[in-house]
């Protein structure tokens, strides 16, 4: 006889997310919530600050862009002001601020809010016009984001949701002054929310000057390379790959190469190749003895 455990498939309901955005995730589709935005909806909707390690393509923007819209709806007082928004988006490209604002208004469609995006590189007055309307969500490029401050168009004094996005992109791109010069025109008491892929020294004091007692949430890009990992081809004949191989260890003086054969025998002839070029190499698989095998991986 065998004892079957129920399977329990986490579920957006039990996020806690309220009825007119349930009804936008069942319209877009998602049965399930991915693992950022299990962990980061409950921690958003608890009001703290929050530092994501997270990718695109992690489901990150839902993960983020849903528990505001529910505590935008939740704590709006009175109606959307003119240019006046509560909750501020920062994203380091005009694509991605573009997105961002599309899935707010998927996620938002049943709701009362109004959200715009700003970004640079187009005609500033078709936003200048849009900002005379009431707004509650403002996603923007920094720079962009200031020729309004500086034009008087938009207030940021009323603020209470934060979302850096890809901090560390937009650190690269050198907003960091910008970020700044936003930061000070925010008024000191809100929700902060830090998205990055990478946490280098500059992008950790960022978060330290920003970030009150923040959640910390982690998940890795689905399906896909490392970023950090740099991947070249090279196009040879067979006959050439084993000499290739050699020269590029030598040549780069590769200290520990992990190398993938497509056979048993190419492996072994690969091996062979390489300790009769001085370098120290061994090759495992399925024919190779357990004791042949643990030896080669000790000695990597
Ligand atoms: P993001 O990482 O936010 O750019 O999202 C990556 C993609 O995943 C987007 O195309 C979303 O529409 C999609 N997505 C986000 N959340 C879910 C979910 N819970 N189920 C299925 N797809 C999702």
């Amino acid at each position: 006889m065998s004892t079957e455990l129920p399977i329990t498939t986490p579920d957006f309901k039990e996020l806690g997310l309220i009825d007119p955005i349930m009804r936008a995730i069942s319209d877009a589709g998602y049965t399930t919530p991915t693992p950022i935005q299990l962990k980061a909806i409950p921690q958003v909707l608890g009001g703290g600050d929050l530092m994501g390690a997270a990718q695109t393509g992690t489901g990150k923007t839902a993960g983020f862009t849903l528990p505001i819209l529910q505590l935008l709806t939740q704590k709006q007082a009175a109606g959307s002001t003119v240019g006046r928004p509560r909750c501020l988006m920062l994203t380091p490209t005009r694509e991605l601020a573009a997105q961002i604002e599309e899935s707010v208004k998927t996620y938002g469609k049943y709701l009362p809010l109004k959200s715009m995006v700003i970004f640079g590189g187009v005609n500033i007055n078709p936003q200048t016009s849009r900002l005379k309307k009431p707004l509650d969500i403002l996603v923007a490029t920094p720079g962009r984001l200031l020729d309004h401050v500086g034009q008087r168009n938009v207030d940021l004094s009323g603020v209470e949701i934060l979302v850096l996005d890809e901090a560390d992109r937009m650190l690269d791109m050198g907003f960091i002054r910008d970020i700044k010069k936003i930061l000070a025109l925010l008024p000191k008491h809100r929700q902060n929310l830090l998205f990055s892929a990478t946490f280098s020294d500059e992008i950790k004091s960022l978060a330290d000057g920003l970030l009150h007692n923040p959640g910390f949430v982690e998940v890795a890009r689905r399906n896909t390379a490392s970023e950090l990992v740099e991947q070249t081809v090279h196009l040879v004949s067979q006959s050439h790959k084993r000499d290739l191989m050699s020269h590029l260890i030598k040549h780069h003086d590769w200290k520990q190469v992990l190398i993938f054969t497509r056979t048993k025998h190419g492996a072994n002839r690969l091996a062979e190749k390489l300790v009769k070029d001085n370098i120290q190499a061994a090759a495992i698989h399925g024919n190779k003895s357990q004791g042949a095998r643990t030896k080669a991986l000790a000695q990597f």
